[in-house]
């Protein structure tokens, strides 16, 4: 079974609201999609988005490392899969997200090949999961808005975008969401990098003394302040997620060794992909932690591959923040996960189940 073709394209889609971050406001998901094929006909399909301002990922750039990894990889024999897997790790530096989707594409033709879903390959478990859901940062009363509207549609964890603002407005707009949601929904709270450590804890410690039960505070710190980050999990009670100090599992190792922060957010596209989010989980598991399963704005295909990895290593991903289809008006795919409300199904068909992708603009074939 060789590869015989590797297709490039784009995709996007409009969000059903603008996503806004401390980091960054986005309007559409506009992805890159690869499609690997064998010789005998099996397509395996790969997703990346252009997060430059996390993982330094453009379309641009993504398409540039394609040209050095690509041909390397026509004509070799999907059997050799961990030989592929180092072509395209060690063709270029750097550009993990389209590593990522490279990678989900072979997984996809892996498990297909021995047609198994691919959460069977990786291990097996149940297929379905529950979600968050990402509420951005905007005045407190859109902010509680959107919660409600989320609890209604089933979600019982709220990711709440913080930071960019004054750290009042954060703990304003959080007790505003509390009582309007009441103590039974889960409030996970996202910083991404907005606050310095020390606002960190005087956010944290208010929504401590006011009596909030927050499940967690992900990214308080800038994504090198490891010590900052630490800092931040000394002087509060509330556990801390790690997202963008964590992309290798040496940064994993790092702040698990150091009690840096308490809980690690695996995301495919830092990650590389499968194989070292693979080793992350086996490195968490080890140190007796939990840890999450997380996206960037992604649409279909990389969600779904995302989601077979934590159904196989749903013993230490134990949060799950997958609402990356959710967020987007209509799909760009034909089968894959299914989402109804916080529930993400996943069906067994061989791979990913993915059948066809719509709208595939700038393609281009190796
Ligand atoms: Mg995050």
């Amino acid at each position: 079974m060789l590869i015989q073709r590797i297709t490039v394209g784009e995709i996007k889609l409009p969000l059903k609201v603008p996503f806004k971050t401390a980091l960054r406001t986005v309007t559409d998901v506009h992805d890159l999609v690869l499609i690997i094929e064998t010789d005998t006909g099996l397509k395996g399909y790969g997703e990346a988005p252009a997060t430059a301002i996390i993982t330094g990922d453009l379309l641009g750039s993504m398409r540039a490392a394609l040209t050095l990894i690509a041909p390397k990889l026509i004509g070799r024999h999907l059997l050799d899969f961990h030989a592929l897997l180092r072509t395209v790790h060690l063709s270029v530096v750097h550009h993990n997200s389209l590593k990522a989707a490279l990678e989900i594409a072979l997984y996809d033709l892996r498990a297909q090949q021995f047609g198994v879903p691919l959460y069977q390959l990786l291990g097996g478990g149940t297929p379905r999961l529950k979600t968050d859901v990402t509420i951005s940062v905007n005045d407190s009363a859109t902010m509680v808005q959107d919660c409600l509207r989320a609890v209604a549609e089933g979600f019982d964890a709220l990711k709440v975008k913080l930071g960019g603002r004054t750290w009042l407005e954060d703990v304003q707009s959080t007790l505003a969401i509390y009582h309007a949601v009441g103590s039974d929904i889960a409030l996970r709270l996202d910083a991404n990098q907005g606050w310095t450590p020390k606002q960190a804890v005087q956010v944290i410690q208010a929504l401590e003394a006011a009596g909030l039960a927050l499940e967690f505070v992900e990214q308080p710190v800038k994504a090198d302040d490891v010590a900052g980050l630490k800092f931040v999990t000394d002087h509060t009670l509330t556990p801390i997620l790690a997202d963008e100090a964590v992309f290798s599992v040496e940064d994993a190792l790092y702040i698990l060794h150091t009690q840096s922060a308490d809980v690690i957010n695996i995301k495919l596209m830092k990650t590389a992909g499968i194989s070292q989010a693979i080793e992350m989980a086996n490195l968490t598991r080890h140190h007796h932690r939990t840890c999450m399963v997380g996206c960037m704005l992604e649409s279909g295909i990389s969600v779904t591959a995302a989601a077979h990895f934590a159904v196989a290593y749903a013993d230490v991903v134990t949060l799950i923040d997958l609402d990356g289809p959710q967020l987007c008006k209509g799909s760009a795919i034909s089968g894959g996960l299914t989402m109804d409300g916080p529930w993400i199904s996943l069906s067994d068909a061989p791979g990913l189940g993915i059948t066809g992708v719509h709208g595939l603009t700038d393609v281009h074939q190796y």
